[in-house]
């Protein structure tokens, strides 16, 4: 399993996904095997069983979020739980208005549900961020509309590390009454998550982002809120979505979470120090002609995250060289190679755009491997001199 090229790789891209935890695999191995019943059925022990290993993780994952374990549904993922907020609350609400708000730097699995919304009639508004990539809640607040039926913001942008004041957005929608929607894929586990009164309406999260399963998150929903459910079907997760639950795959999700909960100071105290010192590292180690521009400020941004962009270099010369000696992305995994649109609205050339580095690191990343990824990257560049 698994070929020793890429193992041998230092793998610093945390942010498109990360390894299962020993402990994960382990809570999951049980449901795998012997505890298969359908945790919905309600004729049988084994059933039963299988039922309240999932409420159990509900209150696990509600423990960790800090809110009611009720409001928790699960979803195949970020995208499912981010179309169903957008869909949902929508469809819910289109008696009261047609105009929703998201930012232009979000993920596609927001942006892409509200462009279909629009195309169905809907009035979409996308924000702009500062050259920082940062929202400014002000301008939020001055595009509410008494028809605007909800507010989509990221909490942590996945290319760029970039955090947006959560608290204080929240509180703008709460004043003026509007259904808040927060994707909070990269910060759940990694940063503290505003949730409950002082936070999201709704938030999307997703597993393998925090060292759990692939196939697996969930739609916090305070409750009161009303959506329209996007799956029709068995009814499972208070109707909102229907389909049978993955008893391992929610287990797994819950440990994850207690896991990045428990380390998560420890963890992002240590992964901010050996971001500064791989940017410290490579500014030393550039070659003259090379201009490095950080994309996002240090003290604004995930702790795991850093983003460059080399100003002066062949971006697609720079990553078919680098793909051979670390595991590295250049903007989102899901671009299909088109220039960052999340660089691109924080003001940044097609070219800055295009030799732009994220390095993402995780709970297993030792100096070592920033040496190598800091020696990588400064040869890589020394060598594309043309
Ligand atoms: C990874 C990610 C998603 C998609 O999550 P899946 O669980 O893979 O569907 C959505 N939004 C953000 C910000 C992400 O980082």
């Amino acid at each position: 399993m698994g070929c020793a090229l890429t193992a041998a790789l230092p793998y610093l891209d945390h942010n498109a996904s990360t390894p299962c935890a020993k402990e994960v695999l382990a809570a999951m191995e049980p449901f795998w095997r012997g505890h298969f019943a359908n945790p919905s059925s309600r004729g049988h022990r084994a059933a039963l069983e299988a039922g309240a290993a999932v409420e159990q993780a509900r209150r696990e994952l509600g423990r960790c979020l800090g809110c009611d374990p009720g409001w928790i549904h699960f979803t195949s993922g970020a995208t499912e739980a981010d179309n169903l907020a957008i869909k949902g609350v929508c469809e819910a609400r289109m008696d009261r208005g047609r105009h929703l708000v998201t930012v232009v730097s979000e993920h596609r699995a927001v942006l892409d549900p509200c462009r279909y919304l629009a195309g169905l009639g809907f009035t979409l508004t996308e924000l702009a961020v500062d050259a920082s990539g940062r929202l400014d809640p002000l301008q939020l607040e001055a595009t509410l509309r008494a028809d605007t039926i909800l507010v989509s913001v990221m909490a942590a942008n996945n290319e760029t590390g970039v955090l947006q004041d959560i608290p204080t957005i929240a509180a703008v929608c709460r004043r003026r009454e509007v259904p808040f929607h927060c994707d909070a894929a990269q910060a759940f586990g990694h940063v503290p998550l505003a949730c409950g009164e002082a936070g999201p309406d709704l938030i999307a999260l997703s597993a393998h982002k925090l060292y759990g399963p692939k196939g697996m998150g969930a739609l916090v929903v305070r409750d009161g809120l009303r959506l329209a459910p996007q799956l029709h079907g068995g009814g499972q997760e208070g109707g909102l979505r229907s389909g049978t639950v993955s008893t391992p795959l929610v287990v797994g999700f819950a440990k994850a979470a207690q896991l990045a909960h428990a380390d998560r100071g420890e963890r992002s105290a240590r992964l901010g120090r050996l971001r500064e010192q791989l940017w410290q590292g490579l500014l030393q180690g550039l070659p003259a002609w090379v201009d490095p521009l950080r994309n996002g400020r240090a003290d604004q941004t995930l702790p795991h995250t850093l983003n460059v962009s080399f100003r002066g270099v062949d971006g697609a010369r720079l990553h078919s060289t680098l793909r051979r000696r670390i595991a590295v992305s250049s903007g989102s995994s899901c671009s299909n190679g088109k220039p960052s649109h999340v660089l691109m609205a924080m003001g940044r050339s097609r070219g800055e755009a295009e030799a732009s580095i994220r390095f993402g690191l995780g709970r297993q990343t030792r100096p070592v491997e920033i040496d190598r990824a800091v020696e990588a990257v400064t040869q890589t560049l020394a060598s594309l001199r043309h």
